[in-house]
This record gives structure tokens, sequence and C-alpha cells, in this order.
């Protein structure tokens, strides 16, 4: 074998798009191209034998802010015991700032932004001459009709147990300055009847769960319906076995026509991850994030009440400009909506993000390692940026899993942040921990608090026993429906 692409993905189940572009794309070499991937935690040494194994020329490594401390250390040891070997770097993490990451420096070679056409190029250069002079080459960008679709390279073993990742589209037309895509300035469509064709035959291949990469899926409202009218189709020719699509959507764009093919998608077939980030207009002026927040509020609300969408939202703590009391009434604001989850995330510096410029102003410190989470700003202090960072972790473990879905509505009551919060400090200072919690123990811990509260004991049992969490002898999928949607969301379906 010549050129390996590698990657370490966040999880086996999530198979890398990026890699299977590349060798989709590899053109002459892909003959003489493979892909092994890996899962972050794997020992460093057992990766650099597995891949050594191919005896490769070439190694193409695709780095993300979730990878990019176990890459690194991967590349040292291939630096270190097969020196001969090229390395290759390429994926967002690296994209920008280069000169300031270890790994860039470690390595031979890095391709910046797109590698559907510079990586094959250079590495046809690497293997027949003249070797290239530079080390950092700026990925070409070409018009998405000449990327060849990678969907075939999904191996049988993808289809039946990992996500399948897709993309209608790429960039995104926003400028919303804590995203890597609000430098792409617009978004481009692949080519729709030759998208939708990749589609059928993955179906038909036997996938049923597709998780689109989009960043905004309704932009073109036209193509929006052209895909969801393929799984409606998929839908009513095979109800028995049925079709779980996942798409991301901005939140204050969606006209009667895409309300009206929603509304036909039955239960458990639909996801959409809506990002709200900030209700708050002066945090979304400071982070050029135009949004009507009014129209998101109606829609979010329209989703939640007239169609069987799984929603999931998301809020960023830690903005420039938005102190806890603003953040909370994001939050209640949010949770009145009544969506399935709400990811509650903690802003983090992705490199090349124009978030920088906010630094100095509004006193916002990052962590110096990845994922370069934010510790604290002028209006958010260490201490308090904790317990916020551990509130997003419990609000993961109870609220997110379905697991407590009528216990959480009565430890939300009129107050949902401030409530949660206590929650969530008393939590703490029983356990010490955020992780590793088992669930009968954490069912236990919630019963408590309940009684902490003033509710009885017969009746905040009673309470927990109409949970999934009281009734975890019974596996979620039997609770459902007949769906094909993932466990979390199954478990919203059986509450
Ligand atoms: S947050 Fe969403 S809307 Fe804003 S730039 Fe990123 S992808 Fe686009």
């Amino acid at each position: 074998m010549t050129i390996l692409l590698s990657t370490l993905n966040a999880r086996y189940t999530h198979a890398s798009l990026g890699l299977r572009y590349l060798l989709a794309n590899m053109g002459p070499l892909k003959e003489e191209t493979r892909i092994q991937e890996f899962v972050i935690g794997a020992k460093t040494t057992d990766v650099v034998e597995k891949l050594l194994s191919y005896e490769p020329k070439v190694i193409g490594f695709g780095v993300y802010i979730w990878n990019v401390d176990e890459t690194t250390k991967v590349v040292a040891m291939l630096k270190r015991v097969a020196p001969h070997v090229t390395v290759v770097l390429g994926g967002p993490e690296v994209s920008f700032e280069p000169g300031e990451q270890s790994i860039v420096q470690l390595a031979d070679y890095l391709v910046t932004g797109w590698g559907d056409v510079t990586f094959p190029k250079l590495c046809g250069e690497i293997i027949s001459g003249p070797k290239p002079l530079m080390k950092i080459h700026a990925g070409m960008q070409p018009p998405l009709p000449e990327i060849t679709m990678p969907y075939a390279l999904y191996s049988d073993e993808d289809i039946a147990h990992r996500t399948l990742y897709v993309e209608a589209s790429r960039g995104c037309p926003f400028k919303c300055e804590f995203c890597l895509s609000s430098l792409d300035k617009t978004a481009w469509p692949f080519p729709l009847d030759a998208f939708l064709a990749e589609m059928e035959s993955l179906h038909a291949r036997g996938a049923r769960l597709f998780k689109f990469v989009d960043r905004t899926f309704n932009l073109n409202i036209k193509t929006s319906l052209k895909i969801m009218q393929f799984f409606l189709d998929k839908l009513e020719a095979n109800p028995d076995d049925p079709v779980y699509a996942h798409f991301e959507l901005v939140p204050d764009h969606l006209p009667e026509a895409l309300k009206e093919t929603i509304a036909k998608f039955p239960p458990g077939a639909l996801q959409f991850e809506i990002g709200i980030q900030s209700f708050n207009p002066e945090v979304q002026a400071l982070v050029s994030r135009r949004q009507d927040n009014a129209k998101a509020a109606d829609n979010i609300r329209w989703l939640c009440t007239q169609s069987h969408a799984h929603l999931h939202v998301d809020l960023i703590a830690g903005l420039p400009g938005e102190d806890v009391a603003s953040f909370a009434r994001g939050f209640d604001q949010l949770v009145a909506l009544k969506p399935h989850e709400i990811q509650f995330g903690i802003l983090k510096r992705l490199r090349g993000t124009p978030i920088i410029r906010h630094t100095e102003g509004f006193g916002m410190v990052f962590d110096a390692y990845a994922p370069y989470t934010i510790l604290a700003t002028r209006l958010i202090d260490f201490r308090t940026m904790q317990r916020l960072v551990r509130f997003a972790r419990y609000w993961d473990l109870v609220a997110n899993s379905g697991r407590f879905a009528n216990t959480i509505e009565h430890m939300l009551g009129a107050a949902p942040f401030e409530n949660f919060m206590a929650f969530s400090d008393w939590i703490y200072t029983k356990t010490d921990a955020t992780h590793r919690i088992a669930l009968e123990r954490l069912a236990k811990l919630v019963a408590e608090w309940l009684q902490v509260t003033g509710m009885g004991k017969a009746e905040a049992n009673a309470l927990l026993a109409s949970d999934y969490a009281g009734r975890i002898d019974v596996p979620a999928e039997k609770q459902a429906a007949a769906v094909v949607a993932p466990m979390r969301q199954a478990r919203h379906l059986a509450a």
C-alpha cells in the first residue's frame, strides 16, 4: 500500500466523511490508497504499529479539534520509528495558525482548507517527483460538480453499524464569529440529482440513518423540499423499514411549504439541530450573528407542537457580552418552548475564527489546549464558568438523555435555570464527579434531590417510576414505537 488515509474518530460509530472524500478523489492513485480509521483513546503504539503494517510511503492524517493531541503523539512516534514515511496533514484544526502547532512542525506537509484536489496532487508529486519544496499547500476549492462524491465508499459494515454522514452543500453564508463556517462567505450546492442518486443507492444497500452535515439545510427551500420528499417517499414505500434523517436548520427561516412537508413526517423519522446560541440581541450583534429571535421562537414552538421532528437546540455559554443572568434568561426562554434537547455548549475558540477579536475587550480567557474551551470572561469568572460546565454535563445526563422526562419538568419548575443550577451544585457536592455516575445511582440522587426540595418520599419515587430511569430494566427501543431513531431520541419518544 502506497498511501494511507487515517484519522482518529471521536467514536467508532462516526465514519469519517473527509477521508472518504479524499479516497474518492485520488484519481490514478486510488488503487494504491486505503483508509485506516481509529477511535480516540487507542494506544499510540498500537496505532503506529497498525499504520506501519501496510508499509505506506505516505500517510495523510485528518486532524480535528477532538483528535489533535492524540494525532500529535502518533505523528511524533511515527517520525521516530519510521522517518522515511511522509506525513501529510489536513483538516480544520491544522488549516489555521499552523505556525503555532507542534504537529505541523513534526509533519512533512500540510494541506489547508479543502483537500479534494490538492491532496492527490501533492501525493503524486511526493511519489513521482519532483519533490514539493513548500511545506504548506493551500487547498484548491474546485466547483462542487468536479468533486467525486464518496458515498459508494461506505462499506456494508459502515451501513450496518455506523452513522452515515452526507452533505448536499458545503459552506455557510452567515458570519457567526465563533464558527469556522463563518469564513466560507457563501454556501455551494452539490448537483442535486446526482446527490439524490447517491442517497438512493445507499438506501438500496440498507442505509437507514442519514446525518446531513450541511451547515444550513433550509437555506434553499426548493432543494430542502426535494431532499425531504426523497425521505418521505422512502417512508411511504417502506413504512415497516423506516429511514431517519438529521438536518441542521437556521431557526428563523421556515416558510409554509417547508412546514407542510415537515408535518408529513411520522414520529421517529426526523431530527433537527437548531442553533440559537444566544437570545441576547447585544451578544448576537457582538458575534455578528443575524437572527430574528421572535421568528426563531415561533418556528421552534411550531416544530414542537405541529410536527413529530425531534428537536435538538443549541445554546452557547461564554460568548462576549453574555453574563450568567442573560444566559439564564435565554435558557429559560428556550425551556419554555419545550424542545426535546437543549445542547448547552461552552464556547470554544476554534482556530481561525474571528471571535478572537473580542479577547481583550471582553477579558476572554481560553484554555491553551484543545478544545480551547473558554475558562473565564470579564462577566463570568473561572469558578462560575466551572459551575456552568457542570450544569451542562448534568443537563445532558438528566434532561437530554430522555431518562427523566417527567421528573425534569418538576425539577425545573417556574425558574428552570436557577433550579437546575441548584441541583447541579448539590449533586456535585454529593458525588464530586460529573462522569461515571451509574444510572441507578443517578436516579437515587434525583429522588433524594426531590425530597431535599420538599417532595415526599413516596411521591418522589412514584415520579421517578414514571420515567425511563425508573424502568431501567425495559430497553428504550421496546418502549418506543417501531423507529430507527438513535437510542436517545427513542427514549424521548417513549416518554
Ligand atoms: S453558526 Fe451556523 S449560521 Fe452561523 S456561521 Fe456557523 S454554520 Fe453558519
